[in-house]
């Protein structure tokens, strides 16, 4: 392993493909596949597939769904298409396709040669169109949409026939085929299914299956000036793609009856469908339509801002795959709505980063320290472990000398209890390699800020222990002052400070909620040599204090910068805020 990049390597293989990570849990899609496989349904095949709009980046909540009909494929023998809904040509775009691709292989899936668009199935969709004309099934409307909208009643009160719902056949197949062929302008007519104008269930009443939009389409161009409504062509291109088990989020219970409907009429294949709960997080907000209105907004850097919940945002602030497809299968999967808490993803990330993130020394917010005994123009050179419990990660060298940087947080001139860091008089272990003591403070004559540290070293405790058994409490991370790589260190914190920014308490704009603290920038940080070396993306401990992953935009050999991934534990942090409280 080349010890200055262990990370990325390290990855390789893990990445290759998403093993279960850990072992499936019972959920009731599970059980429902299991069940159906015992009946032999469908011949024993099961066939899902991941069904992004691409209108946006994928995001956390995606996640959840990649990993859910990948994993159910997976585990039973069977496929998991990537099918791109490409019903609206306003709002797609190729950017978008890239980017989602990028996404869910990243994530460690593979749909092999099963890459569809809804966009290639237009001309059977609108040959399914014209057989529900044909079917008396559909008709064209003439209504404009906010009359169709008047017409269509609400929950309480049924809706009125359109006055256009009895037109004959031939005229709807003339209208129908006059709409392709462009005669007629935007919002000018819609073809409807003719369902039910008094159906408790509203997307019943006479639903759109296809309007005219004279706009570009980002694969089929100009081709077509018609487009086909997401319900018709979802559940037709379900259909059409032998998807046996269509696993979607519960919005979309309601739109079951109009598939079916759809399905029935047409007398295709019927796919299952099978609802459950989508995933909400904490702290974040995971439409996006919302999320294109931050970077539009210039209130994140762009979707892949290492603060955005996007997959592209979550790898760039150094998130793993795995550690995202642990906190998918830890979730779970049910009916019943409910938030996450944004830590059980934290935990995760810290849980997968500590087993396979190398170990290195950082200092954010450097304190000089001069060891006054150790000899001007010495340098020692140690050979530090990349892991303390894995041998097998390599070790690096790290040099040593008279001059070195601590952190400015730990060294107290008079030290609170349980406070156990350096303090006057006090000695503390440098980690893995001398005990030092310190003698004397050095004030900025101006500002009275402590701006310096004399310090004696004993050669005796080399490695960082002593033969005669002393103990010190404190153990301080540090970088030698010749040798230290200048670097950027960016904190990042939670991107808004209400749990939940959409909550309708709050008012109706979310962004109101933005946290003005999520993002602190540390420009004079020191890190040690062997990081200059470091590989865009490659991910680390900072002993002491948290995991950082080289920023795969901004940072350079010239210029390094990282990106906070998460914090550690903190053990005198949850001491003062327990002192705090009493
Ligand atoms: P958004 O509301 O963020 O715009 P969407 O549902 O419009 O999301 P799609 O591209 O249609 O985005 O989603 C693709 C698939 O991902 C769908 O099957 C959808 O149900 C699922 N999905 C979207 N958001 C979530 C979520 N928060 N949790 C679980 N699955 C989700
Ligand atoms: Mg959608």
């Amino acid at each position: 392993m080349n010890p200055s990049n262990p990370t990325p390597q390290n990855e390789k293989n893990r990445e290759g493909s998403a093993k279960a990570d850990s072992a499936p849990r019972p959920n009731f899609i599970r059980a429902i596949i299991a069940e159906d496989l015992k009946q032999n349904k469908n011949n024993g095949r099961v066939m899902t597939r991941f069904p992004p709009e691409p209108n946006g980046y994928l995001h956390i909540g995606h996640a959840k769904s990649v990993c859910l009909n990948f994993s159910l494929a997976r585990e039973n023998n069977g496929l998991c298409n990537l099918r791109f809904d490409d019903t609206n040509p306003s709002k797609e775009d190729v950017e978008y396709v890239e980017s989602i691709k990028e996404d869910v292989r990243w994530l460690g899936f593979d749909w092999e040669d099963r890459l569809y668009f809804a966009s290639d199935y237009f001309d059977k969709l609108y040959e399914y169109a014209v057989r529900l004309i044909k079917k008396g099934k559909a008709y064209v409307c003439d209504l404009s949409t906010e009359e169709i909208r008047q017409y269509r009643g609400t929950l309480t009160e049924p809706g009125k026939d359109s006055p256009y719902r009895k037109r004959g056949i031939e005229e709807n197949l003339d209208l129908f085929t006059r709409m392709r062929a462009g005669e007629f302008e935007d919002g000018s007519r819609v073809l409807r299914a003719k369902i039910d104008m008094a159906s408790p269930d509203l997307i019943m009443r006479d639903p759109a299956l296809y309007r005219i939009r004279k706009a570009s389409h980002h694969r089929t161009g100009d081709v077509w000036c018609i487009y086909p409504m997401y319900d018709f062509t979802h559940c037709l291109s379900d259909s059409i793609e032998g998807i046996t088990h269509s696993v979607c989020t519960l919005e979309f219970e309601n739109n079951r009856r109009l598939y079916d409907w759809v399905l029935d009429e047409l007398e295709v294949y019927h796919p299952q469908q099978i609802e459950f709960a989508r995933l909400n997080l904490s702290y974040t907000v995971m439409s996006k339509r919302k999320l294109l209105e931050l970077v539009e907004d210039g209130l994140v850097t762009g979707w892949d801002d290492p603060r955005m919940p996007t997959l592209c945002g979550l790898r760039r602030r150094g998130c793993t795959p795995e550690s995202i497809r642990n906190f998918c299968e830890r979730i779970g999967v049910a009916r019943s709505d409910n938030v996450v808490d944004i830590a059980l993803l934290e935990f995760s990330v810290r849980e997968d980063l500590n087993e396979h993130a190398p170990r290195v020394m950082g200092v954010l917010r450097p304190l000089k320290v001069v060891i006054e005994n150790y000899p001007e123009d010495q340098t020692d050179e140690f050979d530090f472990p990349y892991h303390p419990e894995n041998p097998s990660m390599g070790s690096r060298k790290v040099p040593f000398s008279r001059e070195i940087y601590i952190e400015q947080d730990d060294f107290r001139e008079d030290p609170p209890k349980k406070y156990f860091r350096l303090a006057p008089g006090r000695e503390v272990r440098l980690r893995y390699a001398y005990y030092v003591t310190c003698k004397e403070v050095i004030r900025d004559e101006k500002t009275g800020e402590v701006v310096e540290l004399r310090c004696t070293y004993d050669p005796e405790t080399r490695g960082g222990w002593s033969k005669d058994g002393r103990k010190v409490r404190g153990t301080l991370h540090w970088v030698s002052a010749a040798h230290a790589v200048k670097a950027e260190v960016r904190l990042y914190g939670r991107l808004f400070t209400e749990e939940n920014p959409l909550d309708a308490k709050l008012g109706s704009d979310f962004k109101a909620y933005l946290n003005p603290d999520s993002l602190e920038t540390l420009t004079a940080c020191l890190v040690e040599p062997s990081l200059r070396e470091a590989a865009l993306g490659s991910r680390y401990q900072f002993e002491r204090l948290g995991y950082f992953c080289v920023d795969s935009v901004d940072s350079s050999k010239e210029s390094l910068v990282f990106n906070r991934t998460a914090t550690l534990r903190d053990t005198w942090a949850r001491v003062q805020r327990a002192q705090k409280k009493k």
